[in-house]
């Protein structure tokens, strides 16, 4: 519209200020027209009909500039109608909006107030708060500082308790292993295993009433034997374990204990001990029940389990967990002056978990087969030791203890010297001998009191001479195969757990059976039976098991 309403201008201007072709000849000779009259009057006619035809153009242009100007009015008018529509709708939404507003509005004033009063109450609240806190932990601080003094002073008292508690039961336990005597004799009667054609069935019976007596039917001679526990051929490992198991625990409360596996070879010594690995035996279950209950009592107490493995070969000490298989270990006074025995270069292994003990037990295992070409042989001629030691400190008493575990596989007691043997057989029987003897010597010399035990007499026996004396328990587990042609050893075997036992059975029972034996120490080879005061003996211990339950 705007392209069409300028065009007709543009050529009216053009028109105007560029004159055409008869315009420019009329202006230029306009002056020569006044000198020369006559020639102009020749031309009069031409400009004349030039400004008609300007002048009808000017009105035709005249003509469409004013229809272009009532095109633009109109086009105007109809922008403006719209813009005012578009303005007037635009308004009332405004004013719509601006109601709505007004209505919010009014419908948030009583919301801003009661916000204001909220905001006035919290800042007061904001503005008081140190000072109730303050007055808050004052109280509090009080409080606390009053329920503290409280626990402290029951603590104290509980502490008071306990320590007259432990000291009372060690009491109770000294005067107990004073009556009761710190020997235990168990038997274990191993099951006639495959392979073995004998008629054991007849040689050893039990009795079904009391699990303390042993029959062994001798060339149609019954003997009886009576000792702390008897275990079937049927007994499991775990069923043994269970009734050691008090006693392995004892050395957490700084007991010394020793638990030696002794018989003849192939009676099951080292089944007990150490077991099969799907069944392990009371080395095992013992340092793992150990583990267990040190780390149960982790949060009152700091303990420390450490193993060593000996063993005793031709009286010699070899160290099973060290690098060193050809060492030999000696047995030291401790330079402390405690009186403590030590063995300089023994290995001492820190048991931290269930793996550490499996990997003990592995390396122990290893070191013993490897230096020996029969493990079955040379394990039947040695002493095996697993030395336990679990030290530990109370936290908030601070008390100590310390308690050591020996858990002897003694070498097979059979009595080879007499069978002829000759050379290193010989040397080995008689080292076995030897020490056997010496333990029960020392057995005998510990419960008769004497002011002198032969600790020195065997490597054995002195090494555990610390867990042999004072207020220490003993555990002989005497292994008895049911075989026929065992029959002898066998009897042997228990004549020894026999006089061990009855030696033990309290003071009274102690002098019988010190006027009824020889006045030499009894060796290993010549065990004597005294079972002819049993009746005696059974009315000695039932007095005395009165007295305990009485003392506990
Ligand atoms: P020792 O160490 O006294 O020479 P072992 O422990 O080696 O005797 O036992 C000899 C054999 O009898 C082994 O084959 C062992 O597995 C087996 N044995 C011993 N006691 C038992 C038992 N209670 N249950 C099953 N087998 C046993
Ligand atoms: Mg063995």
């Amino acid at each position: 519209a705007e392209g069409s309403a300028y065009g007709p201008v543009h050529h009216w201007g053009q028109a105007s200020r560029h004159p055409g072709p008869l315009y420019q000849a009329v202006s230029e000779e306009g002056p020569k027209n006044c000198q020369t009259v006559p020639s102009v009057t020749a031309h009069q006619a031409v400009p004349e009909i030039q400004i008609l035809v300007y002048e009808g153009e000017m009105e035709r242009a005249q003509g469409q500039l004013e229809a272009e100007m009532q095109n633009l009015e109109e086009e105007k008018n109809r922008v403006i109608e719209e813009a005012f529509i578009r303005a007037e709708s635009e308004m009332k939404a405004v004013h719509e909006n601006l109601a709505g507003v007004r209505m919010n509005l009014l419908t948030l004033q009583p919301a801003l107030r009661t916000l204001t009063c909220d905001y006035n109450c919290l800042k007061r609240q904001v503005q008081d708060f140190p000072f109730m806190l303050d007055k808050a932990m004052t109280e509090a601080k009080q409080e606390i500082c009053q329920v503290i003094g409280e626990v402290s002073s029951a603590n104290q008292e509980l502490l008071r308790k306990y320590k007259r508690e432990m000291n009372l039961r060690k009491k109770c336990h000294n005067e107990l292993v004073r009556l009761k005597g710190n020997i235990r004799v168990f038997c274990r009667v191993r099951p006639v295993c495959r392979g073995e054609h004998d008629s054991a069935e007849n040689m050893v019976s039990f009795d079904p009433d009391d699990d303390a007596l042993l029959y062994l039917s001798n060339k149609g001679k019954l003997m009886t034997f009576e000792l702390d526990k008897v275990f079937h051929p049927q007994a499991t490992q775990e069923g043994v374990f269970q009734e050691v198991q008090s006693l392995v625990t004892s050395c957490i409360d700084g007991f010394n204990v020793c638990i030696f596996a002794y018989g003849q070879t192939g009676s099951g010594k080292t089944y007990t001990m150490e077991g099969v690995a799907k069944d392990p035996g009371i080395n095992q279950r013992a340092l793992r029940l150990l583990f267990s209950e040190v780390t149960e009592k982790a949060p009152d107490w700091d303990f420390k389990i450490t193993v060593s493995m000996v063993e005793i070969y031709n009286e010699t000490l070899r160290n099973l967990l060290g690098d060193n298989q050809g060492e030999k270990l000696d047995i030291k006074m401790n330079p402390d002056g405690s009186g403590q025995l030590y063995v300089p270069g023994l290995t001492e292994f820190t048991v931290q978990s269930p793996e550490d003990i499996n990997r003990v037990f592995e390396l122990g295992h290893m070191n013993r087969a490897t230096a020996c070409t029969n493990l079955n042989e040379h394990s039947s001629r040695s002493h095996a030791l697993l030395i336990i030691t679990v030290a530990g400190v109370n936290f908030s008493t601070g008390h100590r203890t310390q308690g050591k575990l020996n858990l002897v596989d003694l070498a097979g007691s059979e009595r080879i010297a007499k069978s002829g043997a000759e050379g290193s057989r010989l040397r080995e029987a008689q080292c076995i001998n030897k020490s056997l003897s010496a333990l029960g010597d020392v057995i005998n010399a510990l419960r008769s009191r004497h002011s002198h035990v032969p600790f020195r007499n065997s490597r054995l026996t002195y090494l555990l001479s610390d867990s042999l004396s004072g207020d220490s328990k003993t555990l002989m587990m005497v292994q008895v195969s049911p075989l026929v042609c065992n029959m002898s050893e066998s009897v042997c075997s228990l004549k020894f757990a026999q006089r061990v036992r009855t030696i033990e059975l309290g003071n009274a029972t102690r002098r019988q059976w010190e006027n009824s034996s020889t006045t030499s120490s009894p060796t290993h080879d010549s065990v004597e039976v005294t079972c002819t005061h049993t009746h005696t003996l059974e009315r000695v211990r039932d007095a005395l098991t009165n007295e305990i339950s009485h003392v506990c």
